[in-house]
C-alpha cells in the first residue's frame, strides 16, 4: 500500500488494515494539534481509493478490522462514505468493523437515518476529540466546535449503534483554566456517556501555538486535574484509558465500577510526592 505521510491512527487500531481516503485534516486550526500542520488537506479520488481496496483484498482477504484515515473521515459526503463501506463489505467477506476519526459537526452533517445506515454497513467506532467541555476554552484553542454540538453528535451516533471513543486533553486550559476545564469536561462527558474515554495530555511540540497567557501545567497539576475530572464523572458504562505516552501515569478501568479504585490510585500518586511540580516531568523522547 502506498501511504502518504504523516499517517496517524489511534493506538487501538494497531491491528487494523488502514486506507487513506483523504490526506490531512480539513480543519487544521486547533492550536494544540500539530498532527497535520505541514500537510494540505486533500480528498482522494474514489477510483484511486478503490484500487487500494482491491489490491489489499488480494493480499489480506481475511481482514476483519479496517481504519479509514486521515483526520476527519466523517466529513466526506454520505454517498461517498456509503459507497466505500459497500465496497469494503464486498471485498472483505470477514469484515466486522470500520473505524474513523470524526468531528462533531461532520457527524451532525449526516441525518440520523444516514448514521444508522452507515452503522448497518459496519461503520463501528468514531474517535472524537472533545478536548474540553469548556466552551470558552474551545474557542481559545480554535477547535471550531462547540461542546454542545459534540455532545449531540455523540448521543445521536450512539443511538444509532455507533460506538464513540472520546478524547480529552489534560493541561489544555493551562494553570489558570485547569479547574474550569476539569469540571466542564466532566459535565460534558456525563451528558455524552461515551462508550470509550481516553485522557491524553497536551504537550507543546513544534507546530503547536497556544493562546496568549497560556502557562503549561506541571506533571503534578496534570494529575490533580485528572483527579478532578474523574471525581466528577457519572458514567454509566464507559471504558476509560489514560495510557497514551503523553500521560504522567498509565491507568485504565471501567466506569462506574472502577471509579473508586482509580481515584485511590490518583490520591496515592498525589500524596507520594514523586510528581514534578515545576515542569512536565519525564516525557517520552518522541514528544
Ligand atoms: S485536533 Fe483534530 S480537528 Fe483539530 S487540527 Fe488536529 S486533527 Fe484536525
Amino acid at each position: 500500500m502506498n501511504y502518504r505521510e504523516p499517517l496517524f491512527r489511534p493506538p487501538a487500531e494497531a491491528e487494523s488494515l488502514i486506507f487513506q481516503v483523504a490526506y490531512g485534516c480539513p480543519h487544521n486550526t486547533c492550536r494544540f494539534c500539530a498532527m497535520y500542520k505541514y500537510s494540505r488537506y486533500e480528498e482522494r479520488e474514489y477510483d484511486e481509493v478503490l484500487a487500494d481496496f482491491k489490491k489489499a483484498a488480494k493480499s489480506y482477504p481475511e481482514t476483519q478490522r479496517i481504519f479509514l484515515a486521515d483526520g476527519d473521515v466523517m466529513i466526506l459526503p454520505f454517498e461517498k462514505l456509503q459507497k466505500y463501506l459497500m465496497k469494503l463489505n464486498d471485498l472483505f467477506p470477514r469484515l466486522t468493523r470500520v473505524n474513523v476519526y470524526a468531528n462533531g459537526s461532520s457527524i451532525l452533517s449526516k441525518t440520523k437515518e444516514q448514521l444508522c445506515e452507515l452503522r448497518q454497513l459496519k461503520l463501528h467506532t468514531l474517535y472524537l476529540g472533545l478536548e474540553t467541555g469548556d466552551e470558552e476554552l474551545l474557542k481559545l484553542v480554535n477547535k471550531g466546535e462547540t461542546a454542545e454540538k459534540m455532545i449531540d453528535a455523540v448521543r445521536i451516533s450512539q443511538e444509532c449503534g455507533l460506538r464513540c471513543s472520546v478524547m480529552v486533553l489534560l493541561g489544555l486550559g493551562g494553570k489558570k483554566g485547569s479547574g474550569k476545564h476539569a469540571l466542564e469536561t466532566a459535565m460534558a462527558l456525563n451528558k455524552m456517556q461515551p462508550k470509550l474515554l481516553s485522557a491524553l495530555r497536551y504537550v507543546e511540540v513544534p507546530g503547536t501555538k497556544m493562546f496568549s497567557g497560556y502557562e503549561t501545567v506541571s506533571e503534578y497539576e496534570a494529575v490533580c486535574e485528572l483527579r478532578k475530572i474523574i471525581e466528577n464523572l457519572e458514567l454509566e458504562r464507559t471504558v476509560f484509558r489514560a495510557n497514551h505516552a503523553s500521560n504522567p501515569v498509565p491507568m485504565e478501568g471501567r466506569f462506574p465500577n472502577d471509579k473508586a479504585r482509580i481515584l485511590a490510585e490518583l490520591d496515592y500518586l498525589i500524596a507520594r510526592g514523586g510528581l514534578d511540580r515545576n515542569g512536565p516531568g519525564q516525557l517520552p523522547f518522541f514528544l
